[in-house]
């Protein structure tokens, strides 16, 4: 039924909870994981400057190295939990918006289901979803299975 699971992970605990869902997927239906984390240009927090935005969006992410981290310890976090139960995992990093990054991953990478968050890093838990949930939730033509923080049994 799946081939490709993807889970984008903004390095939440709530994100957290949808990898080990997505992992006891992929093992059911000897799937891959995908972990793919989205440098959010737009975010305050990274302030970076046109050129950093630019040359991240070509893929060049060396020469900011917080912001490489960020995205390593992320996707690597996936990938530890998926080698250990011996499943095929990819690492995945890209520059943009997160849920128009998501949603051309999914375009462009055969992907059958993604497994995410109810919320992420901000948690501004009054609302049902976060932005990036919602947006996914609406212009993906795959399936979405949402988890929250307290999903994991
Ligand atoms: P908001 O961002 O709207 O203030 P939030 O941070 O609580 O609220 P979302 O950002 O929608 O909620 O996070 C929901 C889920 O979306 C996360 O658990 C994660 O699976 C995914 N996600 C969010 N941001 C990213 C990102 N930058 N890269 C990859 N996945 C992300
Ligand atoms: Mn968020």
């Amino acid at each position: 039924m799946y081939d490709n699971i993807l889970v984008p992970t903004d390095g939440s605990d709530t994100a957290e909870v949808a990898v080990a869902h997505a992992i006891d997927l992929a093992e059911k239906y000897d799937a891959t994981v995908h972990a793919l984390y989205v440098i959010d240009v737009d975010a305050t927090s990274y302030s970076l400057g046109t050129e950093q935005v630019d040359r991240l969006r070509q893929g060049h992410l060396d020469e900011m190295p917080e912001v490489k981290a960020s995205a390593d310890a992320a996707t690597g976090h996936v990938a530890e939990a998926a080698a250990e139960r011996g499943i095929s995992v990819e690492e995945h990093v890209r520059a943009g918006q997160p849920a128009r990054a998501i949603r051309k991953f999914v375009d462009e990478n055969e992907i059958g289901l993604v497994v995410m968050g109810s919320h992420g890093r901000s948690g501004l838990s009054r609302a049902l979803l976060g932005s990036v949930a919602e947006k996914v939730l609406r212009e993906t033509q795959v399936p979405v299975l949402v988890v929250d923080e307290h999903g994991e049994d």
